[in-house]
């Protein structure tokens, strides 16, 4: 006999696909919920937990989510999936970029949380210690938001802790990805993250990072374009955790693992200091030498303000496509290219 799985007023029953709100936060007039599905077989497993949409307009995996929630047949299963296909409903109301509008927070980095503290620590704390922690592994999907165009891959967070870091980049490589990022803390890092942002480009704070920590093996997956909804990337992010699922033995069928996967490490956000217009130069996906022009700042007579040159040799794995740049930095816009080097 298993014993039910409760997240807030949602209890799973077993043998059966329960799907709930749970309640986050409150505000003065309205109550924050997060929908959640929890699907679980009468037979005993492990527990995949699967967090979409903690940016608002990253399409690819908060679809993906809503249909693995949808698709999935306890009675097929070994073991309980709990899936949260939108984790900032209120960016999602929104169409709001990166952030959670009440409190301008980006969420990304907002973990471990606190139940004292603005909306979105509320919520991450929640998230991470009455969700994530209560799973024996984590799947947390990203996807570019509206701004954003990138290559896909995986973080893969190395905690120091080898039986985690291996099954942290078997789950990674579930996906049908080429790259994958080696995840460090800033600690441990030269990647320096934007000041006066809760942008991570190190892995303290991230969802991943701080179930991996505290033992859960977990990987965050990057698929997805311009806050579009493409079956091409959603395909990613669902065909992944299928993969998940039969690596983990909660689904039965033998799991396919990508071959041949490059490793990007030291990540660099290179950013801009004038305002203006933001002219790219170079693409995601392409390569870069040290010291190329990747983009220039206009003003609104045409003349360059600044040219932004790349400080590594490096692959362009993300460039942010709005050609309104602030003046760095800012939550909205917290880098203009993410660049990494390749192992
Ligand atoms: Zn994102």
């Amino acid at each position: 006999m298993v014993s039910s799985i409760k997240i807030g007023e949602v209890t799973s029953v077993p043998g059966k696909s329960v799907h709930g709100k749970y309640r986050v936060a409150e505000r003065a007039a309205s109550t924050i919920e997060l929908p959640i599905s929890i699907i679980q077989s009468r037979k005993p497993g492990p527990t995949l937990v699967v967090v979409a949409g903690e940016h608002g307009c990253e399409y690819s995996g908060i679809v993906a989510a809503v249909k693995l929630a949808r698709d999935l047949k306890a009675s097929e299963l070994s073991g309980a999936v709990i899936i949260v296909p939108l984790a900032n409903p209120t960016a999602f109301d929104a169409r709001y970029l990166f952030v959670n509008p009440i409190d301008q927070v980006n969420p990304y980095g907002a973990y471990p949380g606190s139940p004292g503290a603005t909306v979105t620590f509320q919520i991450a704390h929640k998230i991470l210690h009455e969700i994530a922690l209560k799973g024996d592994a984590l799947v947390h999907l990203h996807g570019a938001d509206y701004n954003e165009a990138l290559v896909p891959f995986n973080y893969v967070p190395i905690t120091g802790r080898k039986d985690i870091d291996r099954r942290s980049s078997e789950l990674a490589s579930c996906f049908p990805v080429l790259y994958h990022l080696n995840a460090l803390p800033a600690s441990k890092s030269t990647s320096v993250p934007p000041v006066g942002t809760t942008y991570a480009v190190t892995a303290d704070g991230t969802l991943y990072w701080e179930s991996a920590t505290r033992g859960i093996p977990a990987t965050m997956v990057e698929a997805g374009k311009e806050g579009k909804l493409e079956e091409e990337t959603v395909s990613i992010h669902y065909d992944g955790l299928i993969n998940v699922m039969k690596h983990l033995g909660i689904l039965s069928g033998k799991a396919e693992y990508k071959k041949g996967v490059k490793i990007l490490k030291n990540p660099v956000l290179v950013a801009n200091r004038s305002a203006g217009l933001f002219i790219p130069k170079v693409g995601y996906g392409e390569s870069v030498k040290k010291g190329q022009t990747l983009g220039e700042i206009w003003n609104f007579e045409g003349e360059v303000l600044e040219t932004i040159s790349s400080p590594i040799d490096g692959f362009v794995v993300c460039r942010i496509n709005f050609v309104a740049a602030d003046s760095y930095p800012t939550q909205t816009q917290p880098y203009l290219f993410y660049i990494t080097q390749v192992e």
